[in-house]
């Protein structure tokens, strides 16, 4: 993970309320685009600068060619209200896992949970993260659908983990095939599927509900055996080709 400083120069007589406003949609914009995986808080002002700091997975995340239309067109807005250009700087790198790299990745798996913050896309070719960007929009130039997904499932994970407030709720909602939150990210995969031509699984939650040898190791969608053979990435256990879900035994059976 990189953390980018995004700055401006302003010239004397520029309202800095409409700076610090182009400069926050443009930050928001960033990460519609999936080039950044959030904003490092808000932005400030450091002088005649305002700063702002954005957290990417890959060293590259903010080059142009990845930016969409409303990227572009935010760039082009701040720039003209501050009559200078924005500049760019690598403020650091943190420890990370990397990226796929595949050239073909043979699958993609929805997966996420509270403490991820790198893609929700996973490979299921090297099972690291895929940047958003590198995939076609899933919305009209943004990914904001899948970001939307993304946003309610780490809520969900957070009240289950919490243990007190919605804890049931949230960990049905993140296991049963068809809770409102499964339905919204297995039609995501449908759609990313399409887009992309290749498999498209949806991770389904495991607290104690799906149990070797019991009902529960058939697929909870068509009710097939869905156990593998063998566990893939050391972490699935479960997965059903017909109906793009897959599972892992639980942490505490
Ligand atoms: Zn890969
Ligand atoms: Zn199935």
């Amino acid at each position: 993970m990189y953390t980018h400083e995004i700055s401006i120069e302003i010239k004397p007589g520029t309202k800095k309320e409409m700076v610090f406003n182009e400069f926050s949609l443009l930050m928001g914009a960033y990460t519609q685009s999936g080039q950044a995986t959030s904003v490092g808080g808000n932005a400030y002002w450091d002088g005649s600068r305002i700063v702002g700091l954005l957290i990417t997975i890959e060293r590259d995340a903010l080059k142009t060619k990845y930016n969409n239309i409303y990227v572009n067109a935010r760039i082009a807005a701040l720039e003209a209200l501050c009559k200078s250009t924005l500049q760019f700087r690598i403020a650091g790198k943190n420890n990370d896992s990397g990226v796929c790299k595949c050239k073909l990745p043979d699958s993609y798996i929805l997966f996420t949970h509270m403490f991820n913050d790198a893609s929700p896309i996973e490979c299921g070719k090297c099972a690291k993260p895929v940047p958003l960007y590198r995939l076609p929009y899933y919305d009209a130039h943004s990914y904001y659908s899948i970001q939307e997904w993304e946003r309610q499932y780490k809520a969900c994970d957070q009240l289950q983990l919490g243990c007190t407030v919605g804890e049931k709720w949230a960990l049905k909602q993140m296991q049963d095939a068809n809770s409102q939150l499964s339905k919204e990210g297995r039609s995501i995969c449908a759609r990313m599927e399409d887009l992309t031509q290749t498999p498209f699984y949806y991770y389904l939650f495991n607290y104690r509900k799906f149990k070797p040898g019991q009902q529960q190791s058939n697929c909870p969608g068509c009710g097939n055996m869905w156990a593998l053979n063998e566990q893939l990435h050391g972490f699935y256990d479960y997965k059903c080709e017909a109906c793009r879900l897959i599972s892992c035994k639980s942490s505490n059976v």
